[in-house]
């Protein structure tokens, strides 16, 4: 049976793209609160590194009936019929993966950054292995051995750090724990790290103590697809991704690989560590991979690397002190016990001000600090003169003068000027 896709002639808009007005009929109480949601969004400032506007065309794919597909294993192999057009829509997404990031193999179904990171670990480990990987105090995510996450209980995780005085990753300390551990793989990649990892040096580490280098590139991975960060390709054994980040996709995990490991990375993925794929996710995938190799994709990534510097040093200027003295990504982490404020506080503080947040572990047995990232406000075309604006409310937020209102109020109008989703899209 040959199943072709509808000619881009043949389209009005289809029955279930009314599906919001079915919601507010069916279940008015869902339905506002999705509009409750989208307004927050838009009238606050979205500050969570790990956060971005999506487009209204990966939307449009993610409440598509492609969601109702089941499509266990990979295109040309599936468990179900029916997949003529999914497995398209797959082998679209990988092929884009592939050429966007130059990688021999792209793995386009796992469903979050963690499941790719379990598939790199099932791909490369066993369990009780050895891995080296930054420490959570320092910037480590869960699946980089925590006690709480399946990581820290199948595998016996050693931490590497960050200089107490520069901040910056300590290459000798990570140099000296692979030769004493011998680790079966080292991971880099962190949730708060600033800078760029020198992936050649992990790489000449990784070799010398005979170890697979994982990069788990959860946050940076949407900068090197704009060209304003190093790529982990060239160097790492497989690369992890989420796709929901700087990406601006929609939710969702990605892994990277040679050739040598292809079949190893997707049999971790599918029937390993998943069970079908979510054909609306992949497929949403496809749309954003298609985004992030436009020219104005290239432009937003240093646009989201420039507003990120200007952000940190207008901070500065607060008072806040900036971890490694600035950033050359969209993160942000700063310590304001100088301000005499716990992070917790101050991000009580901030939030009463529609200033949206995260608090971070800082290394070396210092209070917790503040995560930020400029890829969501990028996305709502927000430049330099914008972030000196958001450090002053931020500021005056943190000092808590006593006018959250008035402040909350200003917040709303400057995210009022730069929609998320203008009425002309
Ligand atoms: C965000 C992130 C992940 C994965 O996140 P999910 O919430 O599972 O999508 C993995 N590693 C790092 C370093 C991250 O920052």
């Amino acid at each position: 049976m040959s199943v072709t896709p509808a000619p881009a002639a043949q389209r009005s808009t289809p029955a279930w793209g009314t599906g919001f007005e079915a919601l507010v009929r069916q279940d008015p109480e869902l339905a506002g609160l999705l509009l409750g949601e989208a307004d927050r969004q838009a009238t606050g400032l979205q500050l969570i590194a790990a956060e971005n506007f999506t487009s209204p065309a990966v939307l449009a794919v993610l409440g598509s009936p492609l969601a109702n597909k089941y499509a266990e294993g990979y295109p040309g192999a599936r468990h179900h019929g029916g997949c003529e057009l999914v497995d398209l829509a797959e082998r679209i997404a990988v092929e884009r993966a592939r050429g966007l990031f130059g990688a021999e193999h792209a793995n386009v179904q796992p469903h979050t950054g963690s499941s790719a990171v379990l598939a790199a670990y099932a791909a490369l480990l066993r369990p009780g292995d050895t891995v080296l990987a930054m420490s959570l105090q320092q910037g480590g995510h869960l699946t980089h051995g925590s006690p709480a996450n399946f990581s820290g209980r199948w595998f016996d995780f050693v931490g590497y750090g960050v200089c107490r005085d520069t901040g910056l990753i300590d290459y000798d300390q990570v140099r000296d724990l692979a030769r004493e551990r011998r680790p079966a793989a080292i991971v880099c990649g962190s949730m708060s790290y600033p800078r760029h990892p020198d992936y050649a040096a992990f790489r000449e580490i990784a070799d010398e103590a005979g170890a697979a280098l994982i990069a788990d590139a959860a946050h940076p991975i949407g900068l090197v697809a704009g060209g304003a960060a190093p790529s982990p390709v060239p160097y790492a054994d497989i690369v992890c991704a989420t796709t929901h980040k700087v990406l601006r996709g929609p939710r969702g995990g990605l892994v990277l690989c040679g050739a040598r490991l292809a079949e190893r990375v997707d049999r971790a993925v599918f029937p390993f560590t998943q069970g079908g794929a979510q054909m609306h996710a992949v497929a949403a995938k496809a749309v954003a991979f298609g985004e992030a190799a436009t020219p104005a994709f290239t432009a937003y990534a240093h646009q989201v690397v420039a507003n990120a510097r200007a952000l940190a040093a207008a901070l500065a200027s607060e008072g806040l002190v900036i971890a490694t003295g600035g950033t050359d990504t969209h993160i942000i982490t700063a310590d304001v016990s100088p301000l005499a404020l716990e992070a917790l506080t101050a991000r009580r503080r901030l939030a009463a001000a529609g200033i949206v947040l995260d608090t971070c572990a800082l290394p070396h047995g210092r209070a917790r600090g503040l995560r930020l990232g400029t890829a969501a406000l990028t996305s709502q075309g927000m430049r330099e003169p914008e972030m000196m604006r958001v450090a002053t409310l931020l500021g005056a937020a943190l000092r808590g003068e006593g006018k959250e209102s008035g402040i909350r109020a200003e917040v709303a109008e400057l995210a009022g000027n730069f929609p998320p989703y203008p009425p002309h899209m």
